[in-house]
């Protein structure tokens, strides 16, 4: 068993989970404290996905949709451990939302579309536009608009 020195997550040998009671005990009995893969990932920047979001609810209720996707995040992230949000930009009505993986991204927008309504695109890869840099990289990007 380890567990993470940065967020409260343990391994039991096969993969990781969030659990904070388990961490604590696991903690308490002096197992070895490492890096888990999220808290790596997000350490060194890794982008899965990408949410581009634009909506006049961003600026008027920016505190009630940031509570929100933290929210999605802890639920997401106790049954996939990869599900975290690596950065929250927020430019008025506009936010670039990133995530470690695919999966968050896309979560993150079908939420904004199920609370706020609006329209949702999905862009597989957008570093394929143009051909430049896109080998190896398989982040997805979504685009959501209030209106
Ligand atoms: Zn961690």
């Amino acid at each position: 068993m380890k567990v993470c020195r940065n967020c409260p997550s343990f391994h039991d040998g096969k993969k990781w989970a969030m659990n904070r009671q388990k961490w604590e005990e696991l903690r308490k009995q002096g197992a070895e404290e490492v890096l888990c893969e999220a808290c790596r990932r997000i350490r060194d920047r890794v982008v899965g996905g990408i949410v581009y979001a634009e909506g006049p609810v961003l600026e008027e209720r920016r505190d009630e949709v940031i509570r929100m996707l933290r929210r999605e995040e802890e639920i997401e992230s106790g049954r996939n451990h990869l599900c975290r949000i690596l950065e929250i930009q927020q430019e008025g009505p506009r936010w670039t939302i990133t995530t470690i993986n695919q999966w968050m991204a896309l979560h993150i927008a079908k939420q904004l579309r199920k609370a706020f309504k609006g329209r949702l695109e999905v862009e597989r890869d957008a570093s394929g536009r143009g051909g430049r840099g896109s080998r190896g990289r398989e982040e997805i990007v979504v685009k959501w608009y209030q209106a």
